[in-house]
């Protein structure tokens, strides 16, 4: 960031400091994720705003080497105790927090101390492949759904889960049991201007579901964050733990975090109106099959951690097989072609990503990965009906275990190569730890220890 601009960022956090003080905010989270899947945080008081928008805020690198468990470890080129970077927040997004009383939230990018952008940084990372797009004259949007089960506060940390209600999948039962958290859910989304498409629940025990309007790609990584934080807040206000990991009992149905995209030119919807499969244009459909070439080693992105391999089961709606299908929820990559009449309803969903999953690392990677299948001009294979595990038709199954997944973003050069060597060695570093680390440990161990963490 240069000096100009810089001094324009503390002059107009000047006057949002000041709208923030008189409505009694007093404390501004400033948050980024890490390598790992978990939002990490530094706050400042709101009089600092100003002195951050200009100067940042520090915080050390090795954070990008942290694993679920706090621990951390050493890559190529991240990790140890040494160096130092700044946090500038993104104050277009700055955000009252309505379930956190006297809080606003704001996402950051991350410096180096001389100003230089750092290597490492997912956000920067997302905003680089969709300038990549939009230099192609694509424009993407996104959005991410979110997942989650909803348990008795603390009843995650003794291993005996006590879901908070008892209603069946999809039932009005469990939406009449929790209408008073539900609607305060709701309700602190509204005042956040989060625009939800709409909320039910889930197939899970305990589990609900929110979908928000498609973003840019960066704007859908923020906002998921925003939806995950307001959701934890509201829960614990009701004495609730809201749980985001890919699986919280082995063998059951677990949480996803499916990214849905869609692809337009000059304000046209590439998704439809083509002459390729369900009325794709070509664009979409070669940017679609890149992403299905690419989705072994996205993996390692979408659905990083060992519980992500417990949950990606077939029959299970995760998208465990790598293909595509239309409406198809067994399939990895479903296809949504939309009313006839609704003007952004096509859509692709990736369904095989899950809530470990960094956001931003996500948007960036599928870009990149869509794109890549686009400058190859890449064509998909037959549409999948039905769930291949049933129909027992021969489908390439996606990865199954963790080392089965790094080898495979190891082994693609297009994900390093739109990464850059930092951050992609720092990601094979975090996924390769956690390989280790749950390597022989006992599904439920892997779901008790992570359920809780993101
Ligand atoms: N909860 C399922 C998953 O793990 C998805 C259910 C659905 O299709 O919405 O992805
Ligand atoms: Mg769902």
């Amino acid at each position: 960031m240069d000096r100009p601009e810089r001094e324009r960022a503390a002059s107009s956090a000047r006057q949002e400091a000041a709208q923030l003080t008189a409505q009694n905010i007093h404390g501004v989270a400033l948050t980024w994720v890490d390598n790992a899947g978990l939002t990490r945080v530094k706050a400042i008081p709101t009089t600092r705003l100003a002195h951050t928008a200009r100067w940042g805020v520090g915080m050390s690198p090795v954070f990008d080497v942290y694993l679920t468990d706090d621990s951390s470890v050493m890559s190529r080129h991240i990790g140890g105790p040494d160096g130092d970077l700044r946090l500038f927040p993104d104050l277009d997004r700055l955000t009252l927090l309505a379930a956190q009383p006297g809080w606003a939230w704001a996402p950051v990018d991350r410096y180096e101390q001389d100003g230089e952008p750092y290597a490492a940084c997912q956000r920067r990372f997302a905003r680089r492949m969709t300038e990549r797009a939009a230099d192609r004259g694509i424009e993407l949007r996104m959005g991410f759904e979110t997942e989650w089960v909803v348990v008795r506060r603390g009843a995650a940390d003794d291993g005996e889960l006590a879901y908070a209600c008892s209603g069946p999948a999809y039932g009005m039962a469990r939406l009449v049991e929790l209408s008073g958290y539900l609607r305060d859910v709701l309700e602190a989304l509204a005042a956040q201007r989060v625009d939800v498409l709409q909320i039910h629940p889930e197939y899970s025990p305990g589990q609900f579901e929110i979908s928000v309007s498609p973003k840019d790609p960066v704007g859908a990584a923020d906002l998921v964050v925003l939806v995950r934080e307001t959701v934890r807040a509201v829960s614990l206000r009701h004495g609730l733990d809201a749980l985001f990991g890919p699986v919280v009992e082995p063998g059951g149905v677990g949480n996803g975090a499916h990214l849905h995209l869609s692809l337009w030119r000059d304000g046209r919807d590439l998704c439809r109106g083509g002459d390729g499969p369900c009325g794709m244009t070509d664009e979409c459909e070669a940017f679609l099959a890149g992403v299905l070439r690419e989705l072994p080693a996205l993996l390692a992105l979408g659905a990083p951690s060992p519980a992500s391999r417990l949950r990606l089961e077939p029959s299970h709606w995760a998208g465990a097989f790598q293909c595509w299908g239309l409406e198809n929820r067994e399939a990895a990559l479903r296809f949504v072609t939309g009313a006839p009449d609704d003007a952004g309803g096509a859509n692709a969903e990736i369904k095989c990503f899950d809530p470990a999953a960094n956001p931003y690392l996500v948007v960036g990677a599928v870009t990149a990965a869509g794109l890549a299948g686009i400058d190859a001009g890449l064509r998909l294979p037959a549409p999948v009906a039905g769930d291949p595990a049933v129909t027992g038709e021969k489908q390439p199954r996606l990865p199954t275990s963790p080392a089965e997944v790094l080898a495979c973003f190891e082994g693609s050069a297009l994900l390093r190569a739109a990464l850059g060597d930092p951050l992609f060695e720092a990601i094979a570093a975090v996924r390769r730890a956690e390989a280790a680390q749950y390597e022989g440990v006992a599904p439920r161990d892997i779901a008790a220890a992570t359920r809780g963490r993101y």
